[in-house]
């Protein structure tokens, strides 16, 4: 007798029908911040196991994968689901020469605590797969000389100056006074506008 199953809740948002509440939140937060998004456009045979990346964000030519906070068990550093998904995505990087998200959790107005390792309470983690530069952690930052939204990594020998936007010609920021590491006025209001939408009655995002 197998057990009853516990599946995600399909949502419609944009037309689209995600396979989880969760995704849709994120789409409405790319939404809000300005995001180019297309959700499933494409798979891909990695070692013979068909793949389906949740997101490719066109302006970033980024592939994003959203999972449930802790879908990897109580250990994120020991857990074979997480050693497993991060060797995926990093055949996904490499194979397809993009950059590759991965994205734990909801959209937060909670800005990240970047000393801890463990992204507490409702925190978004996020690790970025970057094809021929490693992994590092990353987050969402707002360019602040064009507005841009991306997402930056830092960490593991990159610069979050370095690779925040590329509209500075691979200038650094560091004569800006700017810190990335702030939720910018408009990221706040997309992680909140994310967080918050509801998709009853087929709503399309926030109230
Ligand atoms: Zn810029």
């Amino acid at each position: 007798m197998s057990e009853p199953a516990i599946k995600p809740i399909e949502t419609n948002y944009k037309g689209c029908r995600f396979r989880s509440r969760l995704e849709a939140r994120w789409a409405v937060f790319f939404d809000a911040a300005g995001i180019e998004w297309e959700y499933e456009p494409e798979g891909y045979d990695i070692d013979g196991v068909p793949y389906l990346p949740d997101f490719f964000l066109r302006g970033q030519k980024a592939y994003v994968e959203i999972k449930p906070r802790g879908f990897y068990g109580n250990n994120r550093y020991d857990s074979d689901v997480m050693r497993e998904l991060q060797a995926k995505l990093k055949k996904l990087a490499t194979g397809t020469g993009c950059d590759v998200f991965l994205i734990e959790g909801s959209p937060s107005p909670r800005p990240i605590d970047t000393d801890s390792e463990t992204y507490p309470g409702d925190d978004v983690g996020v690790i970025g797969f970057l094809p021929g530069k490693g992994v590092s952690s990353a987050r969402f930052a707002e360019c602040p000389h064009c507005g841009r939204v991306s997402l930056m990594c830092f960490g593991g020998g990159i610069s979050p100056y370095d690779s925040i936007c590329p509209c500075r010609g691979g200038k650094p920021f560091e004569d800006t006074g700017y810190n990335p590491f702030d939720w910018s006025p408009r990221l706040l209001h997309a992680m909140t506008k994310g967080r918050q939408a509801r998709f009853e009655h087929g709503e399309a995002g926030a109230p």
